[in-house]
């Protein structure tokens, strides 16, 4: 039986839909205080609101220190500090390189990688408080594993955030921090609702599995890395795809 969490506080970003609000859900659900970021105000605190007494909604954009800053201060004005913090919030916009500008470029590494950067740095005087920490980053199979047409500043800043994770990992150690990453496959959430049937079933079919991910099958995988049991698992990577990562080709599947 593991040690109950109940009480600490965890910072959830990017938490009003998708997979973070599954994370957000699941340690509310698990007694955490629980600060629901996004930059929607209204839907930060819906999310809130559905997690139970114990939470809040806060707008931050995480790609700005200002963002980070004022997502923490007001997780210290409600809760008194931070413990936990899960850095998950991302965008996904496709765009083949012939057509990728500067600008598609920046905004989903600024989003996605730079995010990481000062999500961290701003919780870590509160974890210093603390005397211990965990950062749980949501990463993906899709850059650091996978490509995807149209994905590759997508994919490189997912290998990116592995990358940051490791040296962070190693200069928060003596602080107690831990710092790792949840890499998921292809998870069923509202943004995958209107591409039919079809594309869905495609999906399935490439994974052994045969099904999607689900967003509790992430929020798990994160509650056990923000668990006191996983004190000593630092800088590594868990993997949760349903065997996606694994037929070395189209025929491994097919000789299932
Ligand atoms: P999603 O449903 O589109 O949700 C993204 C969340 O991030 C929203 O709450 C959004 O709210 C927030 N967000 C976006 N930009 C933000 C910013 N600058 N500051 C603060 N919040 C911001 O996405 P998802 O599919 O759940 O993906 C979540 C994470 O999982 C991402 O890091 C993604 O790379 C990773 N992932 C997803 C899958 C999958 O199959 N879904 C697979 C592998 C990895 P606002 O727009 O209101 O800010």
């Amino acid at each position: 039986m593991f040690e109950p969490l109940q009480g600490k506080t965890v910072i959830v970003t990017g938490a009003s839909r998708g997979i973070g609000k599954g994370i957000a859900l699941r340690f509310a659900a698990a007694g955490l205080n629980t600060v629901v970021v996004s930059r929607s105000l209204a839907e930060a605190e819906a999310v809130a609101a559905q997690a139970g007494a114990q939470a809040i909604g806060v707008a931050a954009d995480v790609s700005t220190p200002e963002g980070c800053a004022a997502m923490v201060a007001a997780a210290v004005a409600r809760f008194g500090g931070v413990d936990i913090l899960c850095a998950n919030a991302g965008i996904f916009p496709a765009a083949k390189l012939a057509e990728m500008t500067v600008a598609d470029f920046d905004h989903v590494i600024s989003t996605n990688l730079k995010s990481t950067f000062l999500s961290v740095q701003a919780v870590l005087p509160e974890m210093e408080k603390r005397g211990q920490g965990r950062v749980v980053i949501t990463s993906s199979i899709t850059g650091p594993i996978t490509g995807y047409p149209g994905w590759s500043h997508y994919g490189a800043s997912k290998a990116g955030q592995l990358g940051f994770m490791r040296t962070a990992a190693i200069e928060l150690a003596p602080k107690r921090i831990t710092v790792n990453a949840v890499m998921p496959g292809n998870i069923a959430t509202e943004g995958l609702d209107g591409m039919g049937a079809d594309y869905i079933a495609g999906m399935e079919a490439a994974i052994p599995q045969k099904r999607l991910g689900s967003v509790a099958d992430i929020a798990n995988a994160a509650l056990f890395l923000a668990s006191n049991e996983a004190a000593y698992i630092t800088g590594q990577t868990i993997v949760v795809d349903g065997g996606q990562v694994l037929p070395e080709s189209p025929a491994a599947l097919e000789a299932m």
